[in-house]
Order: structure tokens, then sequence, then C-alpha cells
């Protein structure tokens, strides 16, 4: 019988990814209700020294593919390594960050596993049955839909990185680290990674920035903008309006069809605060909103709303910080 909660650990040039200990943490908390154990894939090469950070961070059993195929994520031999524990272990539950990983390798999974897939939910629960609800944004975010797969296991969700909370780090967790050994097939492998170029962004990781400085299409001029994000150690990011305007690039938007993120400090300038943006940004820890219509709908979520220019504040902000 399948059992236990399982998150897809992702890793990347040998560093846990965030979204992967935001998961363990709901994982966690899905395996409460239940009473089953967590389990994390990690996947990589010299990378089983990563499984204590997982143990610290929820993991009660840890299953390690440590082989040189799995250096670079490759599509094949991930979703080869993955299946084949996955069948063995029959879990009842298998989490994946919605990244350009999780969404390439999950659905490749379900298809081999024959069950379904829920992408980019916000909220999972689940009921004593051990039955999970997935919940997801639909009709262009207007309204929620909770989707279960009664009929199969495993029950497979992406979660966008920034929506779901990591717990605390404790060392004394104990936890089991168990090696596997996959039979490759590598007639399968049809794709070599010849080479890897970071991409250049104009901003930075807005999903682990502590602070965001966001642009919205009221900002008629981003300079001022990065200015304080330098000043104040945080980043720049926008609304989707000034990335279809080809002012920012995608990987600095936020909201429903960008980034989700939860900073300390969210700086709205110039953003009107639509449904989609929300999405991506209501869980700030503090958030301030400048707009020149006092009626704009950011200011019911803002912690502190300035009805005033957002140039001006910008230029009155970078002068006092100089
Ligand atoms: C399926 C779908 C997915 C989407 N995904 C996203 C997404 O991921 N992220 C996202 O952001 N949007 C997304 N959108 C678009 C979203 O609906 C809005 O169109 C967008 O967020 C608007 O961006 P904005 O607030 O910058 O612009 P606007 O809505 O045009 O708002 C500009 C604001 O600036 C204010 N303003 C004007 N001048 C000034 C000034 N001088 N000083 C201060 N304030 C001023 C105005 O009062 C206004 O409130 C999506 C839409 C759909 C249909």
């Amino acid at each position: 019988m399948a059992k236990n909660i399982w998150v897809f650990c992702e890793q990347r040039d040998g560093e846990i990814q965030n979204v992967a200990l935001e998961l363990l943490g709901v994982a966690r908390e899905l395996a409460e209700k239940t009473g089953e154990k967590v389990g994390a894939i990690l996947l990589g090469h010299n990378i089983k020294g990563k499984a204590a950070d997982l143990i610290a961070y929820g993991a009660d059993e840890v299953h390690v593919v440590d082989d040189e195929r799995l250096g670079m994520f490759v599509t094949e031999p991930y979703a080869q390594a993955v299946t084949q524990i996955a069948k063995e272990h029959t879990p009842s539950v298998i989490l994946f960050g919605a990244t350009s990983i999780g969404r390439d390798l999950a659905p490749r999974l379900s298809a081999r596993l024959k069950t379904g897939l829920t992408a980019d939910c916000t909220k999972l629960e689940m009921d004593e049955e051990g039955n999970l609800f997935m919940t997801r944004p639909a009709f262009g975010g207007n309204l929620f839909a909770t989707i279960i797969c009664p009929d199969h296991r495993p029950q497979m969700s992406t979660v966008r990185p920034g929506v779901m909370k990591k717990l605390d780090r404790d060392d004394f967790r104990k936890g089991e680290v168990v090696e596997e050994n996959i039979a490759w097939d590598e007639s399968k492998f049809s794709v070599t990674v010849l080479e890897e170029v970071a991409e250049c962004q104009t901003c930075g990781q807005i999903e682990n920035a502590k602070l965001l400085v966001s642009c919205g299409r009221g900002v008629k001029d981003v300079a001022p903008a990065r200015e304080l994000a330098l000043k104040l150690g945080g980043s720049v990011a926008s609304s989707r309006a000034l990335v279809d305007a080809g002012v920012m690039d995608h990987g600095c938007q936020v909201g429903q069809t960008g980034k989700t993120v939860r900073p300390q400090a969210y700086l709205a300038f110039g953003i009107s605060g639509a449904i989609q943006h929300l999405a991506g940004m209501e869980e700030s820890e503090f958030i301030v909103a400048v707009n020149t219509d006092k009626n704009a709908p950011i200011f019911k979520v803002a912690n502190l709303g300035i009805v005033a220019d957002a140039a001006a504040v910008l230029k009155n902000l970078n002068k006092i910080l100089q």
C-alpha cells in the first residue's frame, strides 16, 4: 500500500534549493495528519553529504542517488532514477518545486507512474485517509480550484518557490539515509549537455531577497528604484506590465505567471494590485504601497499606504539614504 509523503529535493550546483526546504516543511504538516514519514529524494553527483541538511529541515528518510550521470539536470536520467525509486517504495505523495526542473520532471514522472499531477499549487491539505487536497488558481487567478487524485498513487503536485514556509533548522533531528541503486537504460539518453551558460539578468534572485523594491506601470524610470534597492540591500522586482513593456526581465516578475515572493519588506511603487500580482506577493511580511490613486487595490493588502507620486517618493528616499 502506498504510504509516506515525499519531496523531490532540487539541488543546483550541489546547493539544495530553498523550495525543497519549504516543501519539506509542508510535507511534515501533511505527515502529521496521517502519521506517515517524510521522505526526501536527493539526486546529484557528490551530493550525499547534503542528506543531513534535509533531515535537519524535516525529512525522516533521504533516498539518495549519487551518480555522475546526475551531476547536471537532464530529464531522462532524473526521470529514470525517480521512477525506479518511487516504484520500489510506493510513496503516497510526491511534491516538486514548480521550477524549470520540477516543471520538466514532474509531468514525465506522472505519465510513467500512471497518476495525476496538479501544477502550481498554492495550498496543500490532507484528510485522515491520506487524500491530498491540492488547491491552485484557475481561470486567470479569479478563483481557486481544489483538485484530488483519489484513484491513483502517488498523488503529485508542483508548488511554486516562496509559497510554503520552511521549518527552522534542527540539527538534532534523526533520520535515515538510503543509498539507491538505479538500473540505468542509457539507450534512452538522447541529450548531452555541452555547456551551461548563466542567464544575465538585470535583477537578482527575487525569490530569496529579504527586501524588494517593485515597480509597476506607474513608474516611468526604474533607475531610482534600482538605486534604492541597492542602498537597502534588496533587489528590484516588477509587475507584469513592465515585463510586457520590455522594461524588466521576466525573471523579475512577481505574480501568478511570474514568481511568488515572501520578503520581509515589499515596497510596491505604481502597482495597482491586480489579483494576479497579489497572488505572488501578499504573503510578504510588511508591504508598503505608493500609488497616486487612493482607491488602488494594492492598498487593501498594504501595511503602509502612501498616496503620492512614485517618482517623488523614490527620489526623496534615495536622498535621505545618501
Ligand atoms: C492570466 C493572467 C496572468 C497574469 N499574471 C500576472 C503576474 O504574474 N504578475 C502581474 O503583475 N500581473 C499579471 N497579470 C496582469 C495583471 O492583471 C495586471 O494587468 C498587472 O499586474 C498590472 O500591472 P501594474 O499594476 O503595474 O499596472 P496598472 O494596473 O496599469 O497599474 C498602474 C498603477 O500605477 C498607478 N500610478 C500611475 N501613475 C503613478 C505615479 N506617478 N505614481 C504612483 N502611482 C502611479 C496607477 O494609479 C495604477 O494603480 C496577469 C494577467 C492575466 C490575465
